[in-house]
């Protein structure tokens, strides 16, 4: 275990509001933190010590970058794995490079669930049309394709009905290396959000609710109805065999669907989680700030509940123009993370309500 004490620079790759709000929780414990993103208006430069703006593959920028740094995290998990490999000895990297390696691909992924002994949803993999018609065959109706790399927050994905004709599905996901999964019927959805340190405690916030609208999660809610609480056990020994299988360390979300015949795995995030974001007023210990401690080495926080209950609400779109009035509520806490201009599916910001 290397401790990296106070002063210490690390490093995040991705310039979102994931990274704004590891940067603030860095700083709060003393740490200075450098992003990495190719965007020149990146949200958590703002909030950072220092600033590199370049592509993920830019080599010797990434080298510079590394030799900046004492430790490198990362705020996303769509970076680029081979550059990586590059800069792994300048500077230690958590959570490991095969944490993304699986998380980055969606048949890895469930997989990976399948040999630790989880349930995922049935699923083909496609690769072009004629896998997509003996998908459907094999999966029936309904579905979901998505594509194997490259989505999130419901982006790659084309929900099919029964009936549908398939053309118009494999033209929405463009023809890229997809998994047909069949439609899972829930009545909840919930996350595991654990973190695990450098000496493989691992350490568990309570289980939110979350429900999605439009394939983007709107709101997480804590404490979670029963039929979440009865399955969180096995979700929870699930994502924590996953974490020491990838010797993990750091924040994990792993995103489950509670169903009639036990929690189903949809995902994991190798990373901070938007399902955990409760978690900096409604929680002792902030996921941003486990997440830190655990990658400098430092003592775990206590991840218990600091209220009765908790509700996050995203702010999605123009939603986050009514700051004035979220303001107006005294209990809210109101979270921006200065994006400028709002868009329709763009997560803005978020409220929190504690309940006492
Ligand atoms: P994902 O990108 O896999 O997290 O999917 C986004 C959202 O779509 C999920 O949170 C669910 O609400 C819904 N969804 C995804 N996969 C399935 C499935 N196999 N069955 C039912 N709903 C799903």
């Amino acid at each position: 275990m290397r401790t990296l004490p106070p002063g210490s620079t690390i490093g995040i790759l991705g310039g979102g509001q994931l990274g704004r709000m590891l940067s603030m929780a860095a700083a709060q414990l003393g740490y200075r933190c450098h992003i990495y993103a190719p965007d020149e208006r990146s949200v958590a430069a703002e909030v950072a010590a220092e600033f590199s703006c370049h592509q993920d593959d830019d080599i010797p920028a990434l080298t510079k970058f590394a030799k900046a740094c004492d430790a490198i995290t990362f705020e996303f998990e769509n970076v680029p794995v081979g550059p990586l490999h590059e800069i792994e000895e300048c500077a230690s990297l958590y959570p490991p490079i095969a944490a993304l390696d699986i998380a980055q691909n969606r048949v890895a992924e469930k997989k990976f669930a399948r040999d630790h002994g989880g349930t995922t949803a049935p699923f083909a993999e496609v690769y072009d049309r004629a896998d997509l018609d003996q998908a459907i065959a094999d999966i029936g109706t309904p579905a979901i394709l998505k594509t194997i790399r490259m989505g999130y927050d419901g982006k790659g994905q084309s929900r099919i009905r029964p009936g549908d004709e398939l053309c118009g599905h494999w033209d929405a996901v463009a023809h890229q290396p997809c998994v047909a999964e069949a439609f899972i019927t829930f009545s909840h959805e919930f996350s595991v959000i654990l973190v695990r340190g450098q000496d493989g405690e691992i350490r568990f916030w309570d289980t939110p609710h979350n429900i999605h609208e439009d394939g983007i999660l709107a709101h997480s809610l804590i404490p979670a109805p029963q039929e979440i609480a009865d399955q969180q056990d096995e979700a929870r020994a699930l994502a924590a065999k996953m974490a020491e299988a990838m010797a993990y360390v750091g924040v994990l979300t792993c995103e489950f669907f509670a169903t009639k015949n036990g929690p189903v795995f949809n995902e994991m995030a190798p990373r901070v989680h938007n399902s955990g974001h409760w978690t900096i007023e409604g929680a002792v210990t902030s996921q941003f700030e486990n997440h830190i401690r655990a990658i400098c080495g430092l003592p775990l926080g206590d991840t218990g509940l600091a209220a009765r209950k908790v509700e996050m609400h995203n702010l999605i779109g123009a939603e986050a123009d009514d700051w004035e009035a979220l303001l107006g509520e005294c209990s809210n806490h109101l979270h921006l993370y200065g994006k400028g201009e709002s868009r329709p599916g763009r997560k803005m910001g978020h409220v929190t309500k504690l309940h006492f």
